[in-house]
């Protein structure tokens, strides 16, 4: 039972996620930026899910332009070293403790940055792919961002000195440059054009993913957003087809969502400080979980106001 003081109807109270997750233990959780601002990746959108920063690159620019494709990889040169060092936070490793206690029926995430997996979480869909691989929209064949890079290094050494600071996605601040003698590898066995393997602001998402997910919310008791204003049609879809089938929906964002006049709870928390809260309430905060803090490295994590806001579909501007 829960305190009188806290009690599971009061809106935005700790035990009311912790009420709503154990009235629905099979959850589908759909995650976005603001699980991973604490990582140190940024994100692209404020409180009130407004872009905060020039809007990302859009797929159809970067297929039919070269210069948009310099401009892409110049700033991931710089943006990529940052992002590929980040690691799970507290959020991370809350949401694999509640998968490994069997809350969590499935786990969609709109990062590409891998860092649920990385946390020990198992039953994850890359809604938007992953930022660790690339794939040649020629011949398909795919590689390693990390391969990449070393290209990126070799053929344009003055750019790789340069510094800048890190964006979103990889991406980093690098306005005032001159791209035209950027050097923009190219697919080795066919020559054609390398894009990372993710899902560009104007590109679908893979129709047999959409589906995998559907599926999978079907079979769900309940959906709860972390981190994630909903902005992106890909992700608000799974609410819309949670309140068509009357399964309810609970979101943990700091600020406003898209779904926020369909919703049975609204945490208004920074993640980590929410999550951490929910498994002490759910007594899952034992030492399994110290383990995996300590696993992940993070000794101090943050519980400051950061800002949480939707990954984006398109990447870097
Ligand atoms: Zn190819």
């Amino acid at each position: 039972m829960h305190s009188p003081n806290n009690s599971p109807s009061r809106p935005n109270s700790p035990d009311a996620l912790a009420d709503f997750v154990e009235r629905h233990p099979r959850l589908f959780v759909l995650t976005g930026a603001g699980c991973s601002t604490d990582s140190g990746i940024p994100d692209y959108r404020d409180r009130n899910g407004d872009w905060k920063r020039r809007q990302p690159v859009r797929y159809q620019e970067f297929v039919a332009s070269e210069r948009t494709r310099q401009r892409y990889w110049a700033r991931s040169l710089l943006g990529w070293p940052a992002f590929a060092r980040a690691r799970p936070n507290a959020t991370h490793a809350a949401l694999a403790r509640l998968e490994a206690a069997g809350f969590i029926h499935q786990l969609v995430t709109q990062n590409v940055d891998g860092l649920h997996q990385q946390a020990g979480s198992r039953r994850v869909i890359d809604l938007h792919g992953r930022l660790d691989a690339v794939v040649c929209l020629a011949c398909g064949i795919r590689g390693s961002r990390a391969e990449m890079q070393g290209a990126l290094e070799r053929d344009n050494p003055a750019f790789a000195a340069l510094a800048a600071v890190a964006g979103p996605d990889g991406d980093a601040d690098l306005d005032d440059a001159n791209f035209d003698e950027f050097r923009v590898p190219s697919c080795a066995r066919c020559g054609g054009i390398l894009k990372p393997a993710v899902v560009f602001f104007g590109e679908t998402v893979p129709k047999p993913r959409v589906e995998r997910a559907c599926q999978r919310l079907a079979d769900a008791d309940a959906l709860l957003v972390v981190g994630s204003s909903l902005m992106v049609f890909s992700g608000y879809r799974f609410c819309k087809l949670a309140t068509a089938r009357g399964q309810p929906i609970a979101v943990l964002n700091l600020g406003r969502t898209r779904a926020d006049g369909e919703l049975t709870l609204k945490l208004e928390q920074n993640c980590e400080a929410a999550l951490t809260s929910l498994l002490e309430r759910l007594c899952l905060n034992d030492m399994d979980h110290d383990r995996e803090r300590t696993v992940s490295g993070l000794e101090s994590p943050r519980h400051g106001a950061m800002t949480s806001t939707t990954m984006e579909l398109g990447r870097i501007s």
